[in-house]
Order: C-alpha cells, then structure tokens, then sequence
C-alpha cells in the first residue's frame, strides 16, 4: 500500500515511545503518534513521512484504549508539561518501568534487566499538586489581554492558565493577585520578538515542608510601578516569606538574570528532605517534587549501605542534597558541582545542618576529580587527612548527571578510584544505561535498579541503581 502524506488512516496502538507518544502501524511503516495510548485505535493524519518512520496527528478515536483516563486538566494536551496526563497513572508507572529496563537491555547490554530491577515503579499514591516551583510566562494574547500560564509543546506562545494540576494550589491565588495588578496598572509585559516590556516571569517556589513561599518577579527592568501595592496583597497570603525581583534584560530564552533584589521578606525559603534542612534562593536547583526526591535519596542511602566509616564522594552535587543526606552515616563526603552558587549554598546548607564531615569543590567533576586524584597518585606523602587520599580510596561513589550522563574522564577516574559501589541517579535512561555499560566493562556489575516517578504525568523518569565492584 502506498502512504500518502497528508491522508488519514485507521491504525492500532501498539506501544508507547520514549515521548510518551503512541505506536502503531501502517503495513509495516512504524507511525509515531502524539496524544495517542497503548490499546487506541484511531483515525491518524500522516503529517511527516520519512523512509522507514511517519508522524501521524489524530483526528478521530475510533475505540479508546481501556487505559485512557480523562485528564484532570482541560488544557493537558496544549500544555508541553504533563504529555501523559491522559493516560492511567498505574499505566504510566509500568511505562516509565518498562522505558528503563529497555534501555538498560538495548543499550547497556544487560540481559535480563528485569531480574534486578525493584518492581513495580516508586510512584505517589496521589500523583497531583506535586510540584514545589513554578515558572509562569507573562504576556498578551492578540487582543491585549493579559496572559499568564504555560508554553503550548514546543513553542513559545503562552497558554493562559487559571490553575495547574501538577502545581502547587498557592500558585493560583498568586496569578491572581499579579493578573489583576497587571491589569489594573496596564504594567507592561515582555515581547520577545521587540525584547521590550517589563514582566517576563513569575517564578514561585513552595517549602512543601514547612509552607514557606518566595515569589520572585523576572524583569526586564530593575523595578515594578505601584510596587508597595503588590507586595502587600501578596504578603497577605499565608506562609509567604521571600518577594524579590530578578533582572533579566538580556534577549535570550535564559529565564533567570543573574541580580536578584529582594522587595519583602528573606531573600531565601528553607525546606526539608527527611530531617536535613535545605536553603533554597530564587536561582538555587532544588529537586521539583520533594515527595519522591525523599523516595530517591532513601533509595540512594540504602545502595549505598554505609556503616559510618565510609569515604563517599557526590559528583555533580548541586546544593549538596545528596551529600548532605549521606553524611550522617559516612566518615567524609565530598561533593563536586559545576555551579558555583550551588556550592555557596551547599556550604550554607552544611553550616545549617550542623554537618561538619562534608566538603565541597567547584568546577567540572571530569577536571576537578581527576586533578585530586592524580595529586594522590603523585604524592606518596599525603596523609590520610587530605581530599587526594581519600579520593584514591573511595569507598562510594555517588554521581547524578544531567541528562547527558557522566562525562567520560570522569568515569575513567570513577574506575581508577576503584570504588566499592558506584549508585547512579539518573534523570535519563538511556545515558544511565550507556554508562553502565562503560562501567560494566571495567567490572562494576549492575547489582539493582529503582525506578521512580518524580515527574508524574510527564514522559521524563528517575532512577537509582547500584554497582558493585566484583573483586
Ligand atoms: N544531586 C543534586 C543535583 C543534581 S542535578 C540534587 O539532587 O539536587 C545535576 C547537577 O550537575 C546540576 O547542579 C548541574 O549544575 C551539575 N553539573 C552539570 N555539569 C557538571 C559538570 N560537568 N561537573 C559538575 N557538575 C555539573
């Protein structure tokens, strides 16, 4: 049969993709489709046709899969957020399992991933409202109206949203208040074609754990007319603690600037993983759901299976929440992080905590490391006290990359330190299984794997797994 670009055709959902996006077939022609699930069967649109794959638009459902739910939000298949929304949470939990055990078979050449996977998936058991930060564009829709919300997939035009389902409740009221304000003064808000208007972003972050909230204004200016105005409806609202303004007038998808003025409050919320206290600024990292981050980091604790005496290091530490979360059951934890405000505030976080056996380096982990390592190699005389030495004798390695992995140095020094275990968190299974395989070739053999769902909803997937070094 030939397939015509453009024209419409009954296909079956077979299999779900890494976007989270249907699969089915076209005699033999493999048809990836958007807003689609596992058992559909719907009329497609061939909208791109390449030689051995098409992408197909529905148009109509013929017979919907018994796993479809009705999203929760009305906006779910224009939002770029939750693409998976319309499909059963339990559904989407054996999706993300079973994403990670192909990529660790496909491209990690583990045989039978299954065997040493924890089954079934971490997930919440109500997997809404999860989120502890929020970044609202600003803008105006044709007709001069105010909107604040979401990029529509893939683009850059805003979707005016009045609520979120995977956000944080107070958010609502928050758009509110700045929406009318907005308004009322006819603020201006950024073009980003003309890089002219003054609001851009509205990011707010919520201390699930204590109920403490930081609303910061992105600006293309360094200040808000009728400002007092603002600030005192907002810190009306109960638990708020830190109003800033952050300035960003450079024409550049970047959200955040680099200046920060804080209007009311601290210039900074805390919040708590398990009992370790972290401080959070408007341009810290922090895990988004804390929930499943406890999930995470427990997980990450009980591969690492310390006794006390351990020497750990934590590559690509961040604000040091791994770190931090180790060090109560490790001799000394090192940590490694590229950014350097993110070390200020693992320094602060360490102080806060009272965690005095943690210390932290700035730089690339595949510079700094092997560096440190080499120091030892070369220096006979170092003592037991120093970095060099205790990085030649490592007991656990802890690393979690971006979703481009470990870089490659590193994992070559990773090998040479010849840690007892190496636990990989990952945000991305297809470069947590290319590196297992790096390190499976230098025998740190895949001992167990967790799958967490941090990102309920979304088609993105954590995991936690364990290597063992075989002696
Ligand atoms: N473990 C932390 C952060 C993980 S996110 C947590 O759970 O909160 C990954 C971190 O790696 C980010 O903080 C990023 O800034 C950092 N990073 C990216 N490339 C790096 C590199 N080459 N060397 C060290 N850190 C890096």
């Amino acid at each position: 049969m030939e397939i015509v670009k453009n024209s419409d055709y009954r296909i079956s959902i077979e299999d779900m993709g890494n976007d989270g996006e249907g699969i089915g077939h076209i005699d033999g022609l493999t048809v990836f489709v958007k807003d689609t699930v596992i058992g559909d069967v719907a009329i497609v649109k061939i909208i791109k046709l390449k030689k051995n794959i098409a992408y197909g638009k529905l148009v109509e459902l013929i017979k919907p899969s018994e796993f479809r739910v009705q999203p929760v939000c009305t906006i779910s298949n224009k939002c770029g957020g939750c693409t998976m929304q319309h499909m059963d949470y339990k559904k989407q939990l054996e999706y993300k399992w079973n994403k990670v055990a192909n990529c660790l078979k496909r491209i990690g050449g583990i045989d039978d991933p299954r065997d040493i996977m924890e089954c079934p998936a971490y997930g919440m058991e109500n997997p809404y409202n999860y989120r502890n930060k929020a970044q609202f564009p600003v803008g105006r829709d044709k007709d001069g109206n105010v909107v604040i919300g979401f990029y529509a997939g893939r683009t850059h035009s805003i979707i005016d949203t009045k609520t979120c389902a995977i956000g944080a409740k107070v958010n609502d009221d928050i758009i509110e208040i700045v929406r009318e304000f907005i308004e009322k003064y006819n603020i201006t808000t950024y073009n980003e074609e003309t890089g002219n208007g003054l609001f851009r972003h509205i990011l707010i972050r919520v201390g699930f754990a204590t109920n403490e909230i930081m609303v910061c204004f992105i600006l293309n200016g360094e200040r808000i007319p009728h400002c007092s105005e603002l600030i005192e409806s907002l810190a009306n609202i109960n638990g708020m603690t830190s109003i800033s303004i952050n300035v960003n007038m450079e024409k550049t998808n970047r959200i955040l600037g680099d200046k920060c003025i804080t209007l009311w409050g601290q210039d900074y919320i805390t919040d708590y993983i398990g009992d370790v206290k972290y401080r959070i600024s408007p341009q810290s990292f922090y895990q988004v759901n804390p929930a499943q981050t406890k999930v995470m980091y427990d997980k990450a604790l009980s591969y690492a299976d310390l006794s006390g005496n351990e020497v750990v290091w934590d590559m690509y530490c961040g604000i040091g929440t791994i770190s931090l979360f180790l060090a109560k059951k490790a001799k000394k934890v090192y940590g490694v992080e590229i950014v350097p405000q993110a070390i200020v505030d693992a320094k602060n976080n360490a102080r806060i905590n009272n965690i005095t056996n943690v210390e932290f380096y700035t730089g690339k982990a595949e510079e700094v490391v092997p560096n440190i390592y080499k120091l030892a190699k070369d220096n006979t005389n170092c003592t037991t006290q120093d970095a060099s030495y205790e990085a030649a004798n490592a007991d656990v390695v802890v690393v979690d990359p971006p979703r481009k992995g470990c870089d490659a140095v590193l994992l070559e020094t990773i090998v040479k330190m010849n840690p007892k275990r190496i636990v990989y968190v990952s945000c991305d299974p297809a470069t947590l299984a290319r590196d297992v395989k790096i390190l499976g070739d230098s025998a740190y053999t895949l001992r167990k794997v967790a799958v967490v769902d941090n990102f309920c909803h979304s088609r993105h997937v954590e995991s936690v797994a364990l290597l063992v070094k075989e002696r």
